[in-house]
């Protein structure tokens, strides 16, 4: 989709800040956080959302989720995280490119997408530099289990 932002994100045609690229998924920086760190995880794939995407594509999606957030828990000490998709506009989706919200929380959340802000440069590299063991992290979860 030639409209699509994400799918200009993940052909490097839009700016943003990429975590990770592999298994035809790209993951990114929301650039409107709810908590430091917060990720979108894409099919490199156009697909409007969960209900059209294929369950292959879908299950390396939320391979690749469930390995951020592992990471988050077990390497960077969060002590909570949300994985979730919004399928359609009156469950708050927005973006019409099935993803997946990886949220880190650093401490009990006061409502699901309280304290959403814009990600600032320094709040970007630190969640960059937070996330620099996670591409290898990503890679070791996926080739020793997992639908991938
Ligand atoms: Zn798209």
């Amino acid at each position: 989709m030639s409209d699509c932002i994400f799918c200009k994100i993940v052909k490097g045609e839009a700016e943003s800040y990429i975590v990770y690229k592999g298994h035809g998924v790209t993951v990114f920086l929301d650039k409107f956080p709810v908590s430091k760190g917060h990720l979108l995880v894409v099919p490199d794939e156009h697909y409007e959302s969960i209900h059209d995407t294929p369950l292959s594509k879908a299950c390396k999606v939320w391979a690749v989720a469930s390995a951020i957030a592992k990471y988050y828990r077990t390497k960077v000490g969060a002590s909570g995280v949300n994985v979730l998709t919004n399928s359609g506009s009156d469950a708050g989706q927005v973006i019409f490119h099935f993803h997946v919200h990886v949220i880190p929380r650093w401490g009990p959340m006061r409502g699901f997408f309280a304290g959403r802000h814009s990600l600032t440069e320094e709040e970007a590299q630190e969640a960059l530099n937070m996330l620099s063991g996670v591409k290898d992290f990503i890679e070791e979860e996926l080739s020793r289990e997992g639908c991938v």
